[in-house]
């Protein structure tokens, strides 16, 4: 069975791998040639601990292939994946362009039975409007050939796609007859044999599945931070309560961590295209419309957080460690650092950042090098400056030489957004510590 993925994006590219580490044949398409030529070296586009070894050593067995030529990717393959974007529209809703555009060009070069599987995120109805498109394109061809769509969404986190794609907690499967569902048994045939937990639907449910999962882990996430909120103003522990909860199996302790909001390509994009999917069937959605502001306010709380303790940042160095949303990658899409140094750059701080891998992403879609200064690493970044404020819990920063930071450092404020270091141990240190909730 060959397999084709199209979109080598962070999905498309960890599900290529991933199959072909499994043994299938696998060619990877995007539209992108810049990316592409890049993988043909060898070169990984994205940051993604252990994709790069998958990569080179099912390159080598012959079994992954990179390409950008929809008519050689489409020949021959009997299952093709869309892991396109689906970028949010003005008002919320998902952007379907890429994927209706990649089912039109499967379709047009299609010339025997294809198995078309949707792994990006869409609205339900996505499934049918693909199945519309293909069967017009073939119309307009004059031909008829046998098609199935099948719904199969992803849930890999970026920083350990490798491990959560050959390890899931489960894998989604909405199709709608027998032959669809036995040929995704096989594609998935080790994670089948190994007893993984196969969940199948019809697709509307699948479709579904993927955004209520993630509307629900933002909506943990914002509820915890606001819990953190409170007990800024009540004198509690948010760590104390979030470990008091999480030990209730009903609650569970994942994602009970507060911080300065979610971020990342998949939350805040999810959650509005929930709320706007629930417009659109007028069904009232009005948690996650909630959790949508909520999150928004937390971002500027942490500005709050920082100007009030300061006074004033105007003329001040302010030393940013950490860019993307979270630790071990370098995407930077919605991350909460860009809210909080926007918000500090309009109030005239001056801001010297490390990340140890998403500085390139920062400087090409956030801020461009002359807004703020990227330096090689965390104790360059606190030379001289004021406050210090971590936004990003990476490892490196989890273990700083405190002494050498207060040294360096000519102010005394330390910011801790990710609650990762132990107040008593900064104030003795000479710092004026502030967490987030404690
Ligand atoms: P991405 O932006 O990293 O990659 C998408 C790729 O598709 C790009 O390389 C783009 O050039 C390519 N593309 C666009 N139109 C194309 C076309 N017509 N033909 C061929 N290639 C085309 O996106 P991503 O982060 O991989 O996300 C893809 C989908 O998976 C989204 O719907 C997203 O919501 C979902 N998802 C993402 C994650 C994640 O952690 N990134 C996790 C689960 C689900």
């Amino acid at each position: 069975m060959r397999i084709s993925i199209i979109g080598t994006g962070y999905v498309g590219l960890v599900t290529g791998a991933c199959l072909s580490e499994f043994g299938l044949q696998v060619t990877c398409m995007d539209i992108n040639e810049e990316k592409i030529g890049m993988l043909k070296e060898g070169t990984i586009p994205i940051y993604e601990p252990g994709l790069k070894d998958i990569v080179e050593k099912n390159i080598r067995l012959g079994r992954l292939f990179f390409t950008s030529d929809i008519k050689e990717t489409v020949k021959n393959s009997t299952v093709v994946f869309i892991a396109v974007g689906t970028p949010p529209n003005e008002d919320g809703s998902a952007d379907l362009k890429h994927v209706l555009s990649a089912a039109c060009s499967i379709a047009e070069n299609m010339e025997g039975y294809i198995l078309y599987v949707n792994k990006s995120t869409v609205p339900v109805g996505t499934g049918k409007k693909i199945k519309e498109v293909v069967k017009k394109v073939l119309k307009d061809r004059g031909i008829n050939l046998d098609f199935d769509v099948v719904s199969n969404p992803e849930f890999l986190r970026e920083g350990s796609a490798v491990g959560d794609f050959m390890h899931p907690d489960r894998i989604v499967i909405g199709a709608e007859n027998e032959k669809a569902r036995e040929i995704m048994k096989n594609v998935y045939h080790i994670l089948y044999q190994n007893k993984h937990p196969f969940v199948f639907t019809n697709i509307e449910t699948a479709e579904l599945i993927k955004y209520a999962s993630n509307a629900f882990l933002a909506t943990k996430i914002t509820f915890i931070n606001e819990i953190a909120n409170l007990c800024e103003v009540v004198g509690a522990n948010v760590q104390d309560i979030a470990r008091g909860m999480g030990l209730d199996e009903r609650i569970g302790k994942y994602f009970l961590h507060a911080g300065p909001g979610y971020g990342g390509s998949c939350l805040p994009k999810d959650t509005k295209a929930l709320v706007s999917i629930g417009e659109e069937w007028g069904i009232d959605v009005s948690i996650v419309d909630e959790v949508v502001k909520a999150n928004d306010r937390q971002k500027l709380r942490m500005v709050d957080k920082i100007i009030s303790a300061m006074e004033y940042v105007d003329g001040r160095k302010v030393a940013v460690l950490g860019l993307s949303y979270k630790p071990e990658t370098d995407d930077m899409r919605e991350a909460p650092s860009i809210t909080i140094v926007k918000e500090l750059l309009k109030r005239g701080a001056i801001i010297s950042t490390f990340d140890p891998v998403a500085m390139k992403n920062a400087m090409r879609y956030a801020f461009k090098k002359d807004e703020i200064y990227y330096v090689p690493n965390e104790y360059d970044a606190v030379d001289g400056a004021d406050a210090l404020v971590i936004i990003t819990e990476w490892n490196q920063f989890r273990s700083l030489d405190i002494d050498l930071i207060r040294e360096k450092m000519s102010g005394r404020f330390f910011f801790d957004l990710r609650n990762i270091y132990d107040r008593k141990v900064l104030e003795e240190a000479g710092f004026e510590y502030y967490g987030v909730g404690r």
